[in-house]
Formats: C-alpha cells, sequence, structure tokens
C-alpha cells in the first residue's frame, strides 16, 4: 500500500516539503470547479483541523474520467507538488499531477453536506461525525489530554496500574451500578440463593471507580494511577454525565489533603498549558466557533493559584448571593452545577478547590477531621464546567474506618481486604479522579458531554 505525508506535517514553514512531490491520501471536504477550467479540492486527512487545497488542472485527459466523479466525502490518493499558496488562509497547496479514487460519496445520500449541521443531528451519524471539524478536533484534544495526563503522572514518578472493570464492590455507587450477570432475566433461578448459578458465582458489577483497588497499590509502591472506563447508571441526563465514562485516579501514600490539592492543581493547570501550546490551531477553532471565552479561562487557570473554600465558608458565600437558585443552599446538602459554577465564575473568577465537606454528604472511606462533623474531601471547580475533579485524604486510622462503615451501614466483611490495609502498615494517603471527559469540555468548551466522547452512552442510548 502506497504510503501518502500526513497533511498536519505539509503545514508551516519548517516542513521543507515546498517544491517536493508528496503523496498525500484522505477525504474530500469539498470540491469547486472554476470557469478557467481548474478543480480545487478540499483534502482533510485528520491530522489536522486544516484541509489541503489540490488543484487540479482539467485540461489532463486522465482527469477527465476521475474528477467528475469527485464528491465530498469520497477518498483520495493525491501525488503532486508542493508549492507555496497565494491564497489566504493557507501556506501551501498540492499541484496534482495524479489522483487516484478509492472510495466514492453519493452525494444524493452523504449526510454531511457542506453546511453546519446540529450536534443532536450527528449524534445519530457516530460513524461519520469525526469528518466534522468540531468532533474531529474533539477527538484529537482528547487524544492530547490523554497522553498529557499520562505524561503528568509518568514525569512524577507514578506508576501506571489497572484496576478491573468488573468489581464486587458497590459501596460507592448504591443505586447507579450496573450489574454483570450471564443469567437469563427470562428465565431466573427458581429459589435459592440467585447468584450460585451466576458467572462469578456473586454478584457483581461494572466498576464507578478504581480508588479503592488503586489504594492497595498506593499502599506498596508509593505513587501509582488508573486510568480507564467507569461506569455509573445515574438517571440524569445532563450535559456533563455520561453512563460511560473514563477517569484517571491518582492514589499517593504519604499525601495528606494539601499535598492533593496541590498535585490536582499542577495537573489542571498541566493540562490548561497543553492545550494553549500543544494544540493552537484546534482551539482557535473552538474560539472561534463554540466557546468564545475558552481561551481566557485556559489562560486563567494556567495562570491563577486556585481559591481553597472551605464547604462551610461557601454555603455561607451562596447563602448571602442573593443570586436566586433552581436549588436551594443549606448546609449538609449537595452542591448543584449551578452553585458550583456561581461559585468558581462569579465570586472567585477562578478555579476554586473546596474541601471538608459534610460527612453525611461523603463515602466511608474519607478522613473525618478534628470537628468530627467534616471529612478531608476536596472538589475542584473551573470555569465554564464546575465539578471536574473529586477527591479526599483516605481514613488510615482504622478504629475510625470501622466506626464510619458503622454509621454508613457498610459490613467490614465485604471489605475485609480494605479494612486490612489499616491493620497491616497503613498510612496517611490520599488521591482524586479527574473526569477525561469533563477535562475535555472544559478546554474545548464544548458544551455537552456527548460531542467529547466518540460513542456515548446515556439513558436510553446505546448505539454504535
Ligand atoms: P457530579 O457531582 O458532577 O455528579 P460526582 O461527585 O458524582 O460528580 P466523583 O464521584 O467525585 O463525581 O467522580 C470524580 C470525577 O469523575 C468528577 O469530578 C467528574 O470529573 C467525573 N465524573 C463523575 N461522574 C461522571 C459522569 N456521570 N460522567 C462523566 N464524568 C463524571
Ligand atoms: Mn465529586
Amino acid at each position: 500500500m502506497e504510503k501518502g505525508i500526513r497533511i498536519a506535517d505539509l503545514f508551516g514553514t519548517e516542513s521543507g516539503f515546498v517544491g517536493k512531490k508528496v503523496v498525500v491520501q484522505g477525504w474530500v471536504r469539498t470540491k469547486r470547479d472554476s470557469k478557467a477550467g481548474i478543480s480545487f479540492i478540499e483534502l482533510n486527512d485528520g491530522s489536522c483541523l486544516r484541509s489541503l487545497q489540490v488543484i487540479a488542472g482539467l485540461e489532463r485527459p486522465e482527469y477527465a474520467e476521475v474528477l467528475p466523479k469527485i464528491t465530498t466525502g469520497s477518498s483520495l490518493l493525491v501525488e503532486g507538488e508542493l508549492t507555496s499558496s497565494p491564497g489566504k488562509g493557507q501556506s501551501v497547496e498540492l499541484q496534482a499531477d495524479r489522483i487516484q479514487l478509492y472510495g466514492w460519496a453519493d452525494p444524493a445520500v452523504y449526510p454531511l453536506q457542506k453546511k453546519r449541521h446540529s450536534f443532536e443531528f450527528l449524534r445519530q451519524i457516530a460513524h461519520l461525525r469525526p469528518r466534522t471539524n468540531t468532533l474531529g478536533a474533539a477527538a484529537r484534544v482528547r487524544n492530547r489530554m490523554s497522553f498529557g495526563l499520562h505524561r503528568f503522572f509518568q514525569e512524577r514518578g507514578f506508576h501506571y496500574i489497572n484496576t478491573p472493570i468488573i468489581t464486587a464492590s458497590d459501596c460507592e455507587g448504591a443505586g447507579e451500578i450496573f450489574r454483570v450477570t450471564t443469567l437469563d432475566p427470562a428465565q431466573p433461578p427458581a429459589d435459592g440463593n440467585p447468584y450460585e448459578s451466576d458467572f462469578f458465582a456473586r454478584p457483581a458489577f461494572l466498576t464507578v471507580s478504581g480508588q479503592l483497588q488503586a489504594e492497595i497499590y498506593a499502599l506498596a509502591l508509593g505513587l501509582v494511577y488508573t486510568f480507564g472506563p467507569t461506569f455509573r447508571a445515574e438517571n440524569s441526563n445532563t450535559s456533563r454525565h455520561l453512563a460511560e465514562f473514563w477517569m484517571v485516579e491518582p492514589e499517593m501514600a504519604f499525601y495528606d489533603l494539601e499535598d492533593n490539592l496541590r498535585l490536582a492543581q499542577d495537573c489542571i493547570k498541566e493540562m490548561a498549558r497543553i492545550m494553549l501550546n500543544e494544540c493552537a490551531e484546534d482551539l482557535e477553532f473552538f474560539a472561534r466557533f463554540i466557546e468564545p471565552e475558552v481561551r481566557s479561562r485556559l489562560e486563567t487557570v494556567a495562570e491563577s493559584p486556585f481559591e481553597i473554600v472551605p464547604y462551610t465558608d461557601a454555603v455561607d458565600i451562596l447563602k448571602k448571593s442573593g443570586e436566586k437558585f433552581a436549588f436551594p443552599v443549606e448546609w449538609g446538602g449537595d452542591l448543584q452545577a449551578e452553585h458550583e459554577r456561581y461559585l468558581t465564575e462569579k465570586v472567585f473568577k477562578r478555579p476554586v478547590g473546596l474541601i471538608n465537606f459534610p460527612r453525611s454528604l461523603k463515602p466511608f472511606y474519607m478522613r473525618v477531621n478534628d470537628d468530627e462533623k467534616t471529612v478531608a474531601a476536596m472538589d475542584i471547580l473551573v470555569p465554564g464546567t464546575g465539578e471536574i475533579i473529586g477527591g479526599s485524604q483516605r481514613e488510615e486510622r482504622l478504629d475510625v474506618l470501622l466506626e464510619q462503615m458503622k454509621i454508613k451501614g457498610i459490613s467490614p466483611d465485604d471489605y475485609k481486604w480494605y479494612v486490612e490495609l489499616r491493620e497491616f502498615g497503613s498510612v496517611p494517603h490520599s488521591g482524586f479522579g479527574l473526569g477525561l471527559e469533563r477535562l475535555v469540555q472544559f478546554v474545548t468548551g464544548i458544551p455537552n458531554i456527548r460531542e467529547v466522547i466518540p460513542f456515548p452512552r446515556t439513558p436510553g442510548h446505546a448505539e454504535f
């Protein structure tokens, strides 16, 4: 198979391809025929946002057959000389002297004609939507963020571990958890223990978080992170919740809440810098067509220190704000997206680290503070998105952990191994979870989370 050069490598003055013969391969975005007998073809290969302008003179006899067949969506190989372009907005163009059509796309039915399509429509053609500017750019940024997260943790000596996707612990996701079973719902086992004949001979679930298992490895390797898919059967149709999403979860031995906050802050800042410096072309696109404020938000995050605010203070601020919220604020209640965004966008105008949440609001494993009313939890809120990170210092004291389990109605027998980590060489430790899709939403300004993952799963939707 002939291999072309990726179009991204042809742009830029340093490319050094000007005046040379090159081969490119990609998909036609548009084709325009001039009266002077020249075809202009915009060819995109997904390596970057920009398409390469291909110029083909109709006078060549061998083009007489192929050129009329080239339609939006067709796939081509083009060979020719790369020249610098006089046209506005493009540094180079390709003077074609060989064109090969791989696959035709019938303009009568190919859905991606040159016009703006709604995101709702594009979701129905998830097999074609990555060929659009927005979805292509979102996919490239998502790749950069994933790689950037690995780099961030690897550079700091963290070990990448893999926690199970099928788990037996359901502590966190009560009611929001997917069951894994091979039993036929149409033919349930007659009586007795329904799990006996099931695959694992016990209840099993899709993980809602790799944290508990990551703790095991943090208490052996010191600094670890897990990065994988997580599943929550949240029946909430919001623009920032998916039933299947990806989460990076670092877990650190000998880190207290303050260390945890510092790491989370460094991580978000680094991701903002990656977007500003390494995704400049896609960012420019998002700023122009999706969210005008995305760049200034990124700059704010990259430059300003985060505001650390205790939950109790945040509740006071919100209550005194005079702002009409759809959900009223009370100490002891969960903060909603509207409250989170108000704090980070209106009050502090920078990222906020909310800490020390009511004990009753948070899971059993978070470390109880000396006031005994709150736990050492932290949420990081960013402008535009709201909560992007949730984390905590974990309870390392055996007696307090057992008391917490009792209060929350969790049987220590079900978490024997988790309890034993507090019996054998327990140490203070902390960690957090950063949702990859929320991160991509934040750095691109894409309003709906369904556009930052290739195949979104939400209530009632699991196509493709
Ligand atoms: P929220 O309050 O926004 O529903 P949460 O408090 O349930 O989130 P955590 O359990 O703290 O979330 O999970 C850690 C991170 O995972 C969140 O900060 C967010 O970035 C991401 N996240 C959580 N739930 C979802 C979801 N359903 N879809 C996409 N990302 C999610
Ligand atoms: Mn949270």
